[in-house]
């Protein structure tokens, strides 16, 4: 089982209060594909300018995923800046230019079309619509969005929300979107948008899933050594979905572990800036933190009392 993701592939200028990069690889669909390809196979559609430095490509086909549908054409590659301050839970973003995203009408490789599993990254939800309606028959469809979004293209994101099983967002986002500031109503009111599932990210207070009435809550991981947070929300999805392609399984059961999974790669991203923990990271070191995280929630049951 495969998945499919569309979303930013960009340039990022990044601050954190422990140092600075500037025009690195980041983008929403470069986080969660790297993330993802340690579960599964992954196809990437997306679209970069002729800036965008070969040798970031290297990445992608070192973890085997598919580029086929990443277009390189003329003009600069979608470029974010962002800042944060000691408090690593929200970005500040400082400059968003869409560029080569502007003008970017995907069309998916025939062999991208059958995709049993799809995320859409963060990106216009426009091209959300754009790829969902090319795909055939998907089983699980998962989306992400942005404050950037919610304010700008309000109505397709609406459209999108229609038609996913499962939306990740941002704690403050899911306010903003919900016009709540009760994390627990606000998620009751975007599931009334569409999805059947909702899982609100929380920064380093975890993670939080209402899937229908149920609802599931998974810490992050404490480390002592957070450089950049930037990429963590897809570096989960990218986990979540891997993962959930990998078992072909969407019970709640699954969805559980896929959040552990999800809060792992989470965790190894923001230890460094860009995509470099990724890059070198093992399956034996995804498999001994997801076995530390459970330890981290194990607790034996109260006695019975008489
Ligand atoms: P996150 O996982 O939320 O930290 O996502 C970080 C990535 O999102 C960065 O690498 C940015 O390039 C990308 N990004 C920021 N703003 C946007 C936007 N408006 N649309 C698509 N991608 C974005």
């Amino acid at each position: 089982m495969g998945v499919l993701v569309v979303g930013s592939v960009a340039l990022d200028s990044v601050k954190t209060p422990f140092g600075a990069v500037e025009n690195v690889l980041g983008g929403s669909a470069s986080y969660f594909s790297t993330a993802a390809s340690f579960f599964t196979e992954v196809s990437l559609v997306g679209v970069v300018g002729d800036d965008f430095p070969s040798q970031a490509l290297t990445l992608f086909r070192d973890r085997e995923i598919n580029i086929d549908g990443l277009e390189r054409v003329p003009g600069k590659t979608f470029h974010w800046a962002g800042e944060y301050s000691y408090d690593l839970n929200e970005a500040i973003t400082l400059d968003t230019q869409l560029n080569v995203f502007e003008q970017f009408r995907p069309k998916l490789p025939a062999a991208y079309q059958d995709s049993p599993y799809v995320f859409l990254a963060n990106i216009d939800p426009e091209l959300q619509l754009d790829v969902l309606n090319q795909v055939k028959h998907p089983k699980f469809v998962a989306c992400d969005t942005m404050n950037f979004w919610i304010q700008g293209k309000l109505g397709a994101l609406m459209a999108v929300l229609q038609r996913v099983d499962l939306l990740t967002i941002n704690e403050s986002e899911a306010r903003q979107l919900a016009q709540e500031p009760n994390v627990v109503k606000a998620a009751r009111a975007i599931l009334q948008m569409g999805p059947k599932a909702l899982i609100v990210k929380r920064g380093e207070y975890g993670a939080l899933m209402f899937n229908g009435s149920t609802m599931f809550y998974a810490p992050a991981y404490p480390l002592e050594a957070v450089y950049d947070p930037t990429g963590a929300g897809d570096s989960f999805a990218g986990g979540f979905m891997g993962y959930l392609a990998n078992v072909d399984d969407v019970s709640e059961e699954a969805m559980r572990q896929a959040i552990i999974m999800g809060s792992t790669m989470a965790s190894f991203n923001v230890e460094s800036f860009s995509l470099e923990r990724l890059r070198s990271l093992s399956y034996a070191e995804i498999r001994d933190r997801f076995r530390a995280f459970k330890g981290l929630v194990n607790f034996a049951d109260l006695p019975e009392t008489t």
